[in-house]
Formats: structure tokens, sequence, C-alpha cells
């Protein structure tokens, strides 16, 4: 199966318009759920704000609060609403589903998995020397789908050792937490084995104070001192993320997965990309953010976008990989769910049917260019980077130090919430602007997200100037 890739013409692209009135909100009060929340829930949830956004309503590309404020959601719900909040085709074939068949293991035959998994397989790349991607197992996070790639890695190479990218998230199971390489991101008792780590292609915090190109791309190199320091020479895998999501839209230059595959397949080992941000569109100009590098991988890691919200993910892999699973028994009971397939199925069907790649190419590339131009406008942005909808914005107090500008990227998020757009942040020292909308986002919302975050900073930057207080 050829890669799919978009159109490179610039169309108009007609996306449905769904004019929404927020249903009047009737149920327990803010205090009460955030009481409840503090009594009866993990303390250790992430919230991104002062006093945690209550959300209560979505559609397409907004979410509503209580009182029926409307929200611009910029971070897709951690990048997972990838054609807007309850889409109505996706919502009517999830609430079909469940009112058919809710639950069925794989022990059974049902219809819509191996629909689903047939649809998949004709949106995959080829994989290494054209050898079809087209068999895929199920599991409900983007943790389990990676822990079972290095599993499935690990048992077709008869190899240990995993090489992952530093500032990279891949979950929070033990191997997969292992993999990530953010220090906040680990807990002390949590140390797997086999695990190493190489440079990501930060080229805004190159290691060597090096800059493309005539870097020569030392640190993709470096993958090989990476091998032959912390492996026996030997390796099951590497597993990267093609664009780092949580490390905050890395995008290295284009020859850096080519040099660390090559050195990664000589040492024996497959080759993982984690699409699980990246996937189905997102950076606009592929389908898959990997093939923007030119490389074909031997497992394909999905979850998030894959459902619009459902618990779905997946790895697709070669016959010849899967094939290693025979050896044992591997099952997972929610694993293919019929209502998260019939999810993933109409989500797929929305990308095709409304042109959704080509929106992200296209708004993703107003949104850029508007970013650049707010770098010019604003000291505190350091870089602005990434592809499609998936673009990260870099505060920094000092340009020159590239000192991370942690409270400023707070009091960011503060503001915008306050006027109705809410970002995502992220990178090792939660000072990237994750900008990942559901790829839905209109120009008039992009529009509506510059001269936001561009009078955000206005504000930011004045209280820097004269030291004086705001309330967000
Ligand atoms: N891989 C990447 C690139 C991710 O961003 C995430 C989650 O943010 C994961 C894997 C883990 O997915 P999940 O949270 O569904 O376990």
């Amino acid at each position: 199966m050829p890669p799919t890739t978009a159109p490179q013409a610039e169309r108009t692209i007609e996306l449905p318009q769904f004019d929404h009135q927020p249903r009047p909100y009737d149920g327990p009060s803010r205090e009460e759920v955030l009481a409840l929340r503090q009594r009866y829930v993990n303390p250790g949830v992430l919230t991104y704000y002062r006093e945690p956004l209550m959300i209560v309503e979505g559609a397409m590309q907004y979410l509503y609060d209580e009182t029926g404020k409307r929200y611009l959601d910029a971070f897709a719900g951690i990048v997972t609403v990838s054609v807007g909040h309850c889409h109505p085709h996706v919502a009517a074939a999830v609430k079909e589903q469940a009112g058919t068949l809710q639950h069925a293991t794989t022990i059974y035959l049902h219809p819509t998995l191996p629909r689903f998994a047939e649809k998949l397989a004709s949106k995959m790349p080829t994989g290494p020397n054209g050898t079809p991607l087209d068999r895929t197992y199920f599991t409900n996070s983007g943790s389990e789908a990676n822990e079972l790639a290095v599993l499935m890695a690990r048992e077709a190479t008869g190899n240990q050792h995993v090489i992952g990218l530093r500032n990279g998230y891949h979950g929070g199971t033990p191997n997969t937490m292992g993999l990530t390489a953010h220090g906040t991101w680990k807990f002390p008792s949590n140390a797997p084995g086999g695990i190493a780590h190489t440079h990501p292609g930060y080229c805004y915090r190159c290691p060597y104070d090096l800059a493309y190109p005539s870097c020569e791309m030392k640190c993709a190199k470096d993958v090989a001192n990476v091998i032959a320091y912390e492996t026996p020479g030997q390796v099951a895998c590497f597993i990267g993320e093609p664009i780092q999501g949580v490390g905050g839209a890395v995008l290295p230059p284009k020859e850096f997965f080519g040099i660390v595959y090559d050195a990664v397949r000589a040492a024996g080992g497959l080759c993982v990309a984690d699409e699980v941000q990246g996937g189905f569109g997102r950076t606009g100009e592929h389908y898959w953010s990997h093939q923007h590098f030119g490389v074909q991988p031997d497992l394909v890691v999905m979850a998030k976008g894959i459902g619009n919200g459902a618990p779905l993910a997946a790895v697709t892999t070669t016959e010849a990989t899967a094939a290693t699973m025979t050896k044992r028994i591997h099952f997972n009971t929610y694993g293919g769910n019929p209502v998260s397939m019939a999810s993933g199925l109409a989500t797929l069907e929305v990308i095709d049917a409304e042109g959704i790649q080509e929106n992200a190419r296209v708004v993703g590339g107003r949104l850029k260019e508007g970013l650049l131009e707010l770098r010019d406008k604003h000291d505190l942005i350091g870089d602005v980077r990434g592809l499609g909808l998936m673009l990260g914005v870099e505060l920094v107090t000092d340009r020159v130090a590239k000192t991370p500008a942690k409270q400023e990227a707070a009091d960011l998020m503060e503001l915008a919430k306050e006027r109705g757009l809410i970002l995502g942040k992220g990178g090792l020292h939660g000072n990237t602007m994750r900008i990942k909308p559901p790829m839905c986002i209109s120009k008039d919302d992009a529009d509506f997200l510059l001269a936001t975050v561009d009078e955000c900073l206005g504000i930011i930057e004045e209280k820097a100037r004269h030291g004086s207080s705001w309330k967000a």
C-alpha cells in the first residue's frame, strides 16, 4: 500500500458547521465536583491550572464549562480528539454500537473489529523493503501499545536492549516509563533494565552547541556510541516519536531518523514509530509523522487520535513480526472492544471524508506563520517549531541564555483560559506551549488563537517591565 499523502495544491476546505448552543447545566456545582474529586480521586492527577477547569460539554473544537462559557480547545483533550468533540458521525457510530453489542472479547468473532483493522491497514505506510504493515493488535492505551511493541521486538529479535530518545514520552507502565526520558515522569522505584537513551534532534537546545546543517547530524550519529557503550552491540528495537509530543513538538532535521534507523538495524534491532500524537494526518503533509523523514518503521504504535477520545490504541506490524506473538498466549480483555472499534472506524471515515489532513496542513501552516510573526514581536518566544497542527512555542526569559520561562508559561495558560482559549504545556521545564487542536479547527479559530496569545504575552511582558501584579 503506497504512503497516503495530502494533495499539495491548496484548496478551500468546507468543514461542516455545527451551530451549537450548549445545554443549560443543572448538575453538581464546580465546588461540589472539586470537593468529591479531592476526597476520592488520586491526588497526583495532573491539572494545568491553578484551579482545575470544569468542563461539561464539548462540540467539535470547542468545550463549555458549567456556566456555558465557550473555550477553543487548542489541546484537543491532550491531542486525542482528532476530528472534534462529540463529532456527530463518531457519536452516532458509538451510540449504534453500544446499543447493539457493547462488549465481546477477541475470543469471539464480531464484525466491527476486522472492519476497523482492514481500514487501518489501508492507511498504513509500507514497512521495510516494501513489506506491508497490516497486522494489528488492539489495546486500550498508548502505554500498553508501546509495552506490547517492546515485547514483540524482544521476541522477534531475541535481543533485550531498547533505545529511546531523551526528552521522549511513551507512557506510564514499567518499560514505557523507563523509555520516557523526563525525570519529572519517572518514579524512583521503577527502574527497568535494558533501556538506553540517545539525543533527540532538539536543535534549539543542541547538546553540542552546533547549528544545522554544519553540525553534520552529530546528535543522530551518537546513537552508534549509545549502542556500543550501553548495549551488548545487539538491540531489540528503537522507539521514537517522530515529533516529540510531551517534550514540546521537537522536530528533528529530515535526515535524523534515517541515520538512527540504519544504526539500530545494523545492531539487529527493529524500528518503532510512536505515532500516538503525530499520526492520522495531524502533521498535514503526511498521514503519519514519520513519513516526513522518509523512513519505514517495522512497527507503528497508535493511540489518542485513533478513536477521537475512545480508550483505544494499536500496534501494527508486519506478518513476520506479528507471528512471534503466537509462541504464547497474549490476551487483553478490552482490546478490540466493539464500541472502541466503532469509534475508531468512524474517526478514520471522518478524516477521509472531511479533508481533515488537508485542513491540518492549511490551518496549521497559517498558525505557524502567525506564531513566527509573534516571535518577532515578543522576546519571550524563543522558538516556534512543529508541523501542521502539532506546534510548539518555547518561552524563554533570556533569548541568549535560553532560560526556560516557567512562570510565564503558567501565566499564559491562565490568561488564555480567562479569554476562552485552552492551550497545552510541556517540555522538560514546562515552558513550551503545545498547540494541537482538534483537526477541524477553522482559520477564524487560528486567528483568534494568535490574537489571544499576542494579547496575553503583551500583558506578561508588561508585568515583567513594571513588576505590577495582575489577576488571572
Ligand atoms: N506515546 C506518546 C507519544 C504519548 O504522548 C503518550 C501519552 O501522552 C503515550 C505514548 C501513552 O499513551 P497513554 O496515555 O494512552 O497510555
